[in-house]
């Protein structure tokens, strides 16, 4: 019997305070009301998790749009959430009428830019006169930068879960295993322990596919000798863990070591520069700096990180020239990588949350490469 994560266990998180620290952002982002449409965004204020929603910020107040499918489960989860916000079930076709008459007087409606598709701010603008919408950037965003300590608690365990799973199977990569059967079985560990799904498509990328990025796993067998670039991660009630390791099956190949411990030092120079204050382009620097001074630099092909909470990339940008300042409590990757065509790759990446003099790993898995 597989240990099964307790989620009882866990400290809950304050979901009713969000709305009104969003309330106190809006006239600063030029807007009285924001329309909210990102389901991770309407997840993270409200509590509710259904796939078609849309809540509409007021001054005062606050309306959750949601269809049929969902009565209970809002009820419920509102309930549980303890968020005030007044839910009205509709048909998909009525919501925006009457997100229009209830956003009422206000004279400035905010819409997320970069989540709403021109085809829902033309129905929008139909029905709410275009000159009273204003475009925002990420205000909800910014506030899911910085977890509370329930968020945290699932990210961690979501974390666990990974590293759990990798420690039980990771020995059958030595057992002529294809990268697709070696994802599956990752998988299945993650869900055994709790996982509600991936918390994005696996990677599992051997011998010359690990010198791809974003390689999906395919029917390659994983033989002796080769790096094995392994990405992945788990879910606990909606929040995500990102974690990735280059293991190989017996010794690698003198630059393949080279290359691997390049990376390995790279990483501990950016975990190094992880602490509140940072910006996000201050770890990317580090990172690429030390790539840099070991001769790889131009192998380095992309950012160093990204935040991880409801959504696997978010707030903050851990990128070359990124101003995204690591705020405590943020929860970061540290991922730098190298990657050589036709040779092979190596990614190393813990997701960590930020304190004030440093930060704190979620992600332990051993970076020994050996089976
Ligand atoms: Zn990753
Ligand atoms: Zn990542």
């Amino acid at each position: 019997m597989v240990r099964r994560i307790d989620h009882s266990s866990l400290p809950a998180p304050d979901v009713a305070g969000r709305l009104d620290r969003l309330r106190a952002r809006l006239d600063g982002a030029g807007c009285d009301a924001l329309v909210v449409t990102k389901l991770e965004s309407v997840r993270y204020l409200t509590g509710f998790s259904g796939s078609a929603a849309l809540v509409l910020v007021l001054p005062r107040s606050a309306l959750l749009l949601t269809d049929g499918r969902y009565r209970d489960q809002v009820a419920s989860e509102i309930e549980g959430s303890g968020v005030e916000v007044e839910v009205e079930i509709a048909a998909s076709r009525d919501q925006l009428e009457l997100l229009a008459r209830a956003a009422g007087a206000a004279a400035r409606v905010g819409l997320e830019a970069a989540s709403v598709s021109w085809a829902l701010q033309r129905r929008l603008a139909a029905r709410i006169d275009s000159t009273r919408l204003v475009a925002t950037d990420g205000i909800v965003e910014a506030l899911r930068a910085v977890k509370d300590a329930g968020e945290i608690a699932r990210i961690e365990a979501a974390c666990d879960i990974a590293d759990v799973a990798l420690a039980q199977i990771k020995s059958h990569l030595a057992d002529a295993v294809s990268e697709v059967d070696f994802a599956a079985e990752l998988e299945a560990e993650m869900r055994a322990r709790g996982s509600s799904e991936t918390s994005f498509a696996t990677i599992v990328a051997s011998g010359p596919n690990a010198a791809l990025p974003h390689a999906h796993p395919s029917e390659r067998v994983v033989g002796p000798g080769e790096l094995v670039v392994v990405d992945f991660g788990a879910t606990v009630d909606g929040y995500r863990s990102d974690m990735t390791r280059t293991l190989c099956v017996g010794e690698p190949p003198s630059d393949l070591a080279e290359l691997l411990d390049a990376v390995l030092v790279a990483q501990r120079a950016g975990v190094r520069a992880v602490r509140a204050g940072a910006t996000g382009g201050d770890v990317d620097a580090a990172c690429r700096a030390s790539l840099t001074d070991a001769g790889y630099g131009a192998a380095f092909l992309h950012s160093t990180g990204h935040g991880v909470g409801l959504e696997i990339h978010e707030a903050p940008a851990l990128a070359k020239g990124s101003a995204d300042i690591l705020e405590p409590g943020a929860v970061v990757t540290v991922e730098p990588g190298v990657y050589l065509a036709g040779r092979g790759g190596a990614r190393i990446e813990d997701t960590l949350v930020v304190g004030a003099a440093g930060s704190r790993p979620l992600t332990k898995s051993t970076k020994d490469y050996a089976i």
